[in-house]
């Protein structure tokens, strides 16, 4: 990514960039729920539903 693509990214969502980012380099996993579809963040490789409340 460039820095061009970046502020760009930035100026549009930066909340959301960021914390991804964050979540990321925590060694957080974005992925979707089997049962509702919904993405979520883990940090268990081998979940396959977000966490239930
Ligand atoms: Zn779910």
């Amino acid at each position: 990514m460039n820095k061009l693509e970046l502020i760009k990214k930035l100026r549009n969502n930066p909340e959301r960039f960021w914390k991804v980012k964050l979540f990321d380099e925590l060694g957080f996993r974005r992925k979707q729920c089997k049962n509702c579809g919904k993405f979520f963040w883990t940090l268990d490789e081998g979940r396959k539903t977000c966490p239930a409340k």
